[in-house]
């Protein structure tokens, strides 16, 4: 019998925004087993799945909900993972709302399923029961050992899919990891009110049960080279999944005074050297009282949102373009909208205004109007005449993008990258080293976690392919 239509989707507890705004704690609070039940049954099962062809890891969407709905969370458990390795990462960042949701037929009778939010609560209830020994959940399935080594650099989502996916067709795997934790930009940027460290954790544990074998402090380019991966290591084909961590800076005068912070590094000190428990743990962060953190994506409202946790009195996005062009997720604009977080819009720096001591006393700013569309698609921001002020602040934490680090082409001639620096690939995802391959944003820039994810999965199959001759 089809299913009555339930147009309005079961919503998820969150934190008070005045309490949460002073914590790290995680914000959203998830669904309970009813709720998820209840959402899941609002799936109306369509035929040709549009939500799978939306979603770059090919989740079985509309199957695992089936699951859910029918309250066999460990059966829901097991066919998402079929596909995605690490389905409580995907179900908290992921940009469902433009991906599988965006599709979702029920998106055009009312609201689209919750996706993500469905995704997340299998995979808590997996940490919750997983290891009972009646829950149900089975191991994958993994293919006979192929007696061929694989080298992964970069333990961040595209490393981790595609190591999990290479392990379970039965190759010996090693990711080589610069930082002392795996993740990437999971454990170093984004903070834990919208990521916690345990989810984290236990997804990469569950890739390591895999038969994956993670390095840590390994700097490929340094301590080895790819050459010597393939040399003496005996490695038969190499993933690099390096990310683009290189921060770019705003170039105004002031820039170099005390104060003013790459978002990567604001983040990393807070979320990956724990600088937010000083000093429990010894790394020092500059707690601002009035933050001005310059862009607009989810790097931005992560960088203003944990300085409002740390005691910010006002934590401020300017922003040269209008809310229309942010390319933060609109969840994540609502929770910095609710926490206080003050908006400037069409407003850009100009300078930024040093003390004696060259500590950051205020930033100089001017207000901007809209032109024709740029090369990017979205409106040009033009200087109103006139316009310019200044406004008193103690902290400047640029987040304008980031760009992949030169250190491994810069060691390997025969990598050939663009002019963004990203890594030249076929469709494939080879480079032009024969047996190594590249994806996530070390290829397209910074982009999403799914993505990267996706790119990991394409690559596993084609090194798969290559090494199979
Ligand atoms: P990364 O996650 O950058 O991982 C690369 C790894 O490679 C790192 O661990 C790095 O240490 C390692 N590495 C680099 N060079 C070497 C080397 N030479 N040797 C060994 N190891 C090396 N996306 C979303 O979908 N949703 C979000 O909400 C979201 N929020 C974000 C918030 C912030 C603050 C940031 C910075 C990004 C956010 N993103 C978000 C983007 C997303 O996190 C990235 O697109 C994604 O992590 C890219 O994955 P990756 O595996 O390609 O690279
Ligand atoms: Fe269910 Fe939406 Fe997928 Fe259809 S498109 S199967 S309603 S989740």
């Amino acid at each position: 019998m089809p299913r009555e239509i339930k147009k309005v989707r079961i919503p998820t507890a969150e934190l008070d925004p005045k309490i949460r705004a002073r914590t790290f704690d995680e914000v959203n609070l998830g669904y309970t087993d009813e709720q998820a039940i209840e959402e899941a049954k609002r799936c109306i099962q369509c035929k040709n799945e549009p939500c799978v062809k939306g979603c770059p890891v090919e989740v079985p969407i509309r199957e695992f909900i089936e699951f859910v709905a029918a309250g066999d969370i460990a059966s829901a458990v097991m066919k998402n993972k079929e596909k995605n390795n690490l389905p409580g990462i995907c179900g908290r960042v992921c940009p469902q709302e433009s991906q599988c949701e965006s599709v979702c037929t029920m998106s055009k009778l009312g609201d689209a399923i919750n996706i993500g939010k469905l995704e997340r609560f299998i995979a808590d209830w997996e940490y919750k029961h997983g290891k009972e020994p009646s829950c149900g959940i089975r191991a994958p399935h993994c293919d006979e050992p192929k007696g061929k080594k694989v080298a992964v650099v970069g333990a961040g989502p595209a490393g981790l899919t595609c190591a999990g996916d290479l392990a379970r067709m039965g190759y010996d795997v090693t990711i080589f990891e610069a930082l002392h934790k795996p993740g990437g930009v999971l454990s170093y940027g984004i903070p834990p009110f919208r990521l916690p460290r345990n989810v984290i954790n236990a997804e990469v544990e569950y890739v390591k049960s895999l038969g994956v074998e993670i390095k840590f402090d390994m700097v490929i380019g340094r301590i080895l080279t790819i050459d010597e991966l393939f040399g003496q290591e005996g490695f038969s084909a190499v993933f690099l999944g390096t990310g683009a961590g290189l921060p770019s800076f705003l170039k105004v005068p002031g820039v170099n005074s005390n104060g003013v912070f790459s978002a990567n590094e604001y983040l990393t000190r807070i979320n990956l050297m724990n600088a937010k428990t000083f000093p429990e743990y010894d790394t020092p962060i500059w707690r601002g009282k009035k933050v001005a953190v310059i862009g607009c994506g989810n790097v931005a409202m992560d960088s203003v949102r944990s300085a409002m946790r740390l005691g910010a009195e006002r934590a401020m996005i300017i922003y040269r373009r209008s809310i229309d062009e942010m390319t933060a997720r609109v969840e994540e604009y609502h929770h910095a909208h609710e926490e206080g977080v003050e908006f400037h819009w069409l407003t850009n720096p100009t300078e930024i205004v040093p003390d004696e001591k060259n500590f950051v006393k205020a930033i100089k700013l001017e207000k901007m109007e809209l032109g024709e569309p740029d090369d990017s698609g979205r409106r040009r921001p033009v200087p109103i005449k006139g316009s310019e002020f200044e406004m008193e602040v103690d902290t400047v934490i640029v987040a304008l993008g980031t760009s992949p680090n030169p250190l491994i082409p810069s060691t390997t001639s025969k990598l050939k990258i663009s002019k963004w620096g990203t890594y030249d690939v076929t469709d494939k995802l080879m480079t032009s080293y024969p047996g190594v391959f590249a994806g996530g944003d070390a290829v397209t820039g910074a982009a999403t976690v799914i993505e990267a994810m996706g790119a990991g999965k394409i690559a596993a199959r084609a090194i798969n392919e290559y090494i199979q001759g």
